[in-house]
């Protein structure tokens, strides 16, 4: 033990009389200090009652602790006769296995405490923790009340995390000591089992660290056992723990323990440059305080947890509310990336979709995401999240990322689409940061003598212990990552129904547009034809009566019902496109443009070059509609020219050279070719782009669009021969039932190229 007190083992049965009114104990182990303190050498006191010590009263006072529960602290006060003069000592007794053991403390009258000198120490320090609003302000008044109460040069609150390692989480310091606040130290500086001693003994004194342990007599118990002396508040401590003090120049030290659910939370831990050793009323009155901290600890933690739980709520609230606002995904989820980092307490974030990826915040390099992504692939649960806290250990290139990071919680929103949220973390080494200057704390160890072990060097032992390594995730984080992702496929797969709702809506409306376009056209037809017919009767039999005008009125009505039909049979083809199956198969386009050409020069006069300027692919599509198509776009470029001169020429370009080309794709295709980098991305665009090219009259940009609709002309049916206006309607829907695109681009006065594809180009 410390040679502060001196320790007793009694026999467990009492010696008692009879009517129980004087119970006595047999002494079977003591200190060897007991001549000092009581006047008796050990030898004496072995195997002796322990009436030669205690009196009747304390003997009895003794009893019914005994008789009480007594696991842990109790006090006792004794008034004992050395040597004819009467001494004041603190006693505190407990059980260890089957012995009772019992800790005797001198205490001088100027120590001790009465029960107003109690409530007034206490008062203040109790009311003020309990004003505080949070943990670290809670543990700073705490270490300012242990200071004022202890009287130590040096207060600091331990916490211990899950892994057992440490942080000075809060200190006060007399004025010119070098703060050790901020400073981490590993596990193995307080190993479990000693942690496990501070959870049975809330406090431990060592009033001076140079002290000389004194042996128990005899050596073992009565049974040949060893005494156990957890409980003990006299053990000795570890020579180890000692030289750890005197290397930081520590004389004295209590440490309290600060217990939370059954577990040690942490330490209230002072230091003293020279002896102090503090009467054991004041003890009492720190290991109060101790408990009283550890409760509202308890509710602060707790509260905090509460409230960042509550917090991480409402900024998924908001940031489902934006995401549900926004045009896609990934504008929605990028385009607040401080919310998207605070949903998980990260400090980098990544949208990743089939390669291509938005980086926001700390996060490994552009190109150590592309690895990564594909690692992370394959480390989705059925759960659709992953984390770890020590990304190198499982995926080892980590260990070269950018900004340190060291943390990963991802989630797959589609695992086919590789659509996957990451966030990152760094080191922990990189969050860590601490108040004084620990490389000035060394150099003042340093002169202290001590090298072997100091707050620095465990620092820096932490430091090695921690590397690579984030803070942990915690629970409420993981939580919110995964119900971001309920959130976001929720709100994909709304948009999902929305949309697969509208298309059979189109659906259902064009199909019967398409038949009343039909039945229309069909039912239109017969009155019409009985017009035509019904005039050209009027003309034959009544030609004479009606005279030159009237035969002219005729003819017009004649012409207007001619026009009719034509519009109305191309609205009919029009309608029959939209309800015909495509029979699909490869097809040879030189062959069909061959075709259209032999057949369009056929009665053509007039000098006209057409030419396949490129040899086209085969290519699948529909043959009759593809050869309708042809032939509506070498007609116009032939109709609508006025050159001396006329030219047609009809090929295709790769989708990279029409990116090359500049102003040539449409919108959407440009979009869908930038969206990933370089030429890569053109490679998305995957179909020929096909063109007929003509030097005819152009178009103004105004009439751009508005050629594509049906019955549209720009010109009379007198001026260039033009038609019904629907040929190039006809020829939009046969590439969109192709799945492509028609498009045009014109210099007015110069000529018109119409291009085209003919399957679906984007995953859009
Ligand atoms: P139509 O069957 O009457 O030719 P289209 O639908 O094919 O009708 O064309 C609609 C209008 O677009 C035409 O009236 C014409 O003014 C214009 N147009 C079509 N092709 C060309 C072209 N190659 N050059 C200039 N104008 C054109």
């Amino acid at each position: 033990i410390q040679p502060h007190g001196v320790l007793l083992v009694l026999s467990p049965k009492s010696l008692s009389s009879n009517d129980g009114s004087d119970p006595d104990w047999t002494l079977v182990q003591v200190s060897q200090n007991t001549a000092e303190y009581l006047g008796k050498s050990p030898e004496s006191l072995i195997n002796q009652p322990l009436s030669v010590i205690l009196s009747v009263t304390a003997r009895q006072s003794l009893q019914q602790c005994i008789a009480g529960e007594f696991e842990a602290v109790n006090p006792l006060k004794f008034s004992l006769d050395i040597a004819g003069e009467p001494q004041s000592f603190a006693g505190v007794v407990h059980q260890s296995e089957d012995w009772i053991v019992l800790e005797l403390e001198p205490s001088q009258d100027s120590g001790a405490v009465n029960f107003f000198d109690f409530y007034g120490l206490v008062k203040q320090p109790v009311s003020r923790i309990q004003q505080t609003q949070t943990l670290q302000e809670l543990c700073q008044v705490a270490v300012e009340e242990f200071k004022q109460v202890t009287g130590f040069d040096r207060v600091m609150v331990y916490q211990f995390s899950e892994d057992g390692s440490g942080t000075v989480f809060a200190e006060k310091t007399e004025p010119g000591l070098t703060p050790f606040l901020g400073l981490h130290y590993p596990a193995t500086d307080i190993p479990k089992q000693s942690q496990h001693l501070y959870l049975l003994n809330m406090l431990r004194m060592i009033p001076t660290v140079t002290y000389e342990p004194v042996p128990l007599f005899p050596s073992h118990l009565p049974d040949k056992t060893l005494l156990d002396m957890s409980f003990s508040g006299l053990r000795s401590v570890s020579p180890l723990h000692i030289e750890y003090l005197q290397n930081m120049g520590v004389q004295a030290t209590l440490t309290i323990s600060l217990v939370q659910n059954n577990q040690l939370w942490g330490m209230v831990v002072c230091h003293h440059n020279s002896s102090l050793k503090l009467p054991y009323e004041r003890r009492a009155i720190c290991e109060f305080l101790g408990q009283v901290i550890a409760l509202e600890i308890t509710t602060k933690s707790s509260r905090e947890g509460a409230e960042y739980r509550l917090q991480l709520k409402a900024l998924q609230a908001s940031f489902v509310e934006t995401l549900s606002q926004s045009p896609s995904l990934i504008a929605g989820l990028t385009q607040t990336p401080d919310q998207l980092m605070a949903l998980t307490g990260s400090s980098g974030a990544a949208f990743c979709e089939k390669g291509e990826k938005v980086l926001l915040g700390q996060t490994p390099s552009s190109e150590q995401m592309i690895g990564l992504i594909s690692w992370l692939g394959n480390q989705f649960g059925p759960d659709n999240i992953y984390h770890t806290a020590e990304l190198s250990r499982v995926y080892p290139p980590a260990a070269d990322f950018d900004h340190g990071v060291s943390g990963l919680v991802a989630i797959a929103i589609s695992q086919p689409q590789q659509l996957y949220v990451v966030w990152f973390r760094p080191e922990v080494l990189q969050t860590v940061n601490w108040a004084g200057n620990p490389e000035k704390a060394v150099k003042e160890v340093d002169e202290n003598g001590g090298v072997s072990l100091s707050p620095r060097q465990s620092f820096d032992l932490w430091k090695q212990t921690v590397r690579q390594r984030s803070l942990p995730w915690k629970p409420c984080e993981l939580e919110a990552a995964s119900e971001l992702r309920s959130s976001v496929v929720g709100l994909v797969l709304q948009r999902a129904d929305e949309l697969s709702a509208l298309n059979s809506e189109l659906a259902r409306s064009n199909v019967e547009l398409d038949s009343f376009a039909y039945i229309a056209s069909h039912d239109l037809k017969e009155p019409l034809r009985g017009i035509h017919n019904y005039s050209s009767f009027l003309i034959e039999d009544y030609g004479d009566v009606l005279g030159e005008d009237g035969a002219d009125k005729l003819n017009t009505l004649m012409r207007l019902t001619q026009r009719m039909e034509d519009l109305i049979n191309s609205l009919l083809h029009y309608s029959r496109l939209g309800r015909a199956d495509l029979v699909m198969a490869p097809v040879d386009l030189n062959d069909i443009v061959r075709g259209v050409v032999d057949m369009v020069k056929i009665g053509k006069s007039e000098a006209v070059r057409l030419e396949i300027v490129r040899s086209l692919p085969t290519t699948d599509c529909a043959r009759t509609q593809v050869t309708e198509l042809f032939t509506n776009l070498i007609t116009n470029g032939i109709k609508y020219n006025d050159k001396p001169q006329k030219w047609v020429e009809v090929g295709y370009l790769s989708p990279a050279e029409a990116l090359l080309q500049g102003n040539i794709l449409p919108d959407n295709l440009l979009r869908a070719s930038i969206s990933t980098e370089g030429e890569q991305a053109v490679s998305r665009v995957g179909s020929p782009i096909f063109y007929v090219r003509d030097n005819g009259i152009g178009i103004r940009e105004k009439h751009i669009e508005t050629v594509f609709r049906i019955f549209k002309r720009l010109h009379s049916p007198t001026r260039y021969g033009g038609g019904t206006g629907a040929g190039l309607t006809i020829a939009k829907k046969i590439i969109e039932r192709h799945g492509g695109q028609l498009w045009v681009r014109s210099v007015y006065g110069e000529g018109s190229t119409f291009y085209f594809t003919l399957k679906a180009t984007t995953d859009e």
